[in-house]
């Protein structure tokens, strides 16, 4: 990696407070000296019938082009006759698997110091299939699909990033108890997958106790990887044991090795463009794509910088109690670099 070839990747600034973080970014893969050319796409005001969404075609063609992408919140446009935003990358780049870090910021007081951990949320079927009807008045049906297919595919991806990451441990979070045939076949996939690392502890957990277990003593867990819904809830979970959304970085993972990292927060419409947003989450998402891509030089000085100025706490913005803007918190990144 040169600057001979600088890195391509698409960049969505997305809504509300989007903007303001997704310079950010920018500001600090400058300062970084990341050699980088972004792809700059925003979401339009009217529907392309070529994706039955505010998503152009174009916009996704350039994820697909660059195998990588950077996604700032998107606010959900109101009435019928599209997809949903999220639905529709996530369809469209096949985002097959969802990994959230979650770790103990140091400097920054929460009620655990010792969260290091990575959860991997299935992320096309289980109970999110869509699949609902009523049968007769008064009973409805919802079908979670599980497949061998997706269930392998991202169990194969949590061992890769286990090991990748030099982690030792993934526990796959199920309630086959219950939920015999389906959560039994994720988990058979998950213990095939695992009989291929056997330097990475593999570990069962029902998903009522894994919930205990997180907020009595999280560093208990390294990997956790499950299906759509325990990863849904369970992701927000973490991401609340550490301080909540301006922190928790997330990146989704596609077919064809494609990586769209967002935030996990939203557009924050009640702070939107008064420049008091905290960048953090989407600072960390983008180092979540520089280490995707194997940048790992910039991916830790950056990563450092961040957590360099958190700690100091000299500068802090105001959803961790302190009183610098998005823009003075910035340059004191840049400044650790
Ligand atoms: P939100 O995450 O936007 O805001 C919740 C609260 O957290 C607000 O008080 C907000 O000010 C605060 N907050 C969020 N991010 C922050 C940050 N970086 N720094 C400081 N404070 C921050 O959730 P919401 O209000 O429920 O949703 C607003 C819009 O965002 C909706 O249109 C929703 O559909 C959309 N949304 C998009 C995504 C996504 O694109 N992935 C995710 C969630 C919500």
């Amino acid at each position: 990696a040169s600057s001979a070839h600088p890195i391509r990747a698409t960049l969505f600034p997305g809504d509300g407070i989007g903007p303001e973080i997704a310079e950010s970014v920018k500001q600090v893969f400058n300062a970084a000296e990341v050699p980088i050319e972004w792809e700059e796409h925003y979401v339009g005001d009217k529907v392309d019938p070529r994706t039955e969404s505010f998503l152009t075609w174009e916009s996704l063609e350039s994820v697909r082009r660059n195998g990588v992408g950077l996604k700032g919140p998107m606010a959900t446009p109101i009435g019928k006759g599209h997809r949903s935003l999220n639905l529709t990358l996530r369809k469209e780049l096949g985002l097959y698997a969802n990994v959230r870090p979650c770790y103990s910021l140091p400097g920054y007081k929460t009620r655990y110091d010792d969260v290091d951990l990575v959860t991997i949320r299935e992320n096309t079927e289980g109970e999110y299939s869509g699949l609902e009807h009523q049968v007769v008045r008064g009973v409805v049906e919802s079908l979670k699909i599980i497949t061998r297919q997706a269930s392998l595919r991202v169990a194969e991806y949590a061992f890769h990033y286990a090991k990748a990451n030099g982690r030792k441990r993934v526990s796959a979070i199920h309630k086959a108890n219950i939920m015999r045939k389906t959560d039994g076949l994720f988990l058979k996939c998950c213990r095939e997958v695992a009989e291929k690392y056997p330097d990475i502890t593999y570990e069962e957990v029902i998903i009522d106790n894994c919930c205990m277990l997180l907020v009595k003593n999280p560093s208990l867990f390294d990997v956790l990887v499950m299906p759509n819904l325990y990863g849904d809830i369970i992701s927000d979970l973490c991401a609340g044991l550490i301080g909540g959304l301006g922190l928790t970085p997330s990146c989704n993972i596609g077919e064809g090795g494609i990586a769209l990292a967002e935030a996990v927060h939203g557009s924050a419409p009640d702070i939107a463009g008064k420049n008091l947003a905290n960048p953090t989450a989407l600072l960390l998402s983008s180092v979540m794509m520089l280490r995707h891509l194997q940048h790992n030089d910039k991916a830790d000085q950056i990563h450092n910088a961040i957590l360099s100025t958190i700690a100091e706490g000299k500068y802090r913005t105001g959803d961790l109690g302190g009183k610098s803007s998005t823009s003075e918190f910035t340059k004191a990144v840049c400044d650790h670099l």
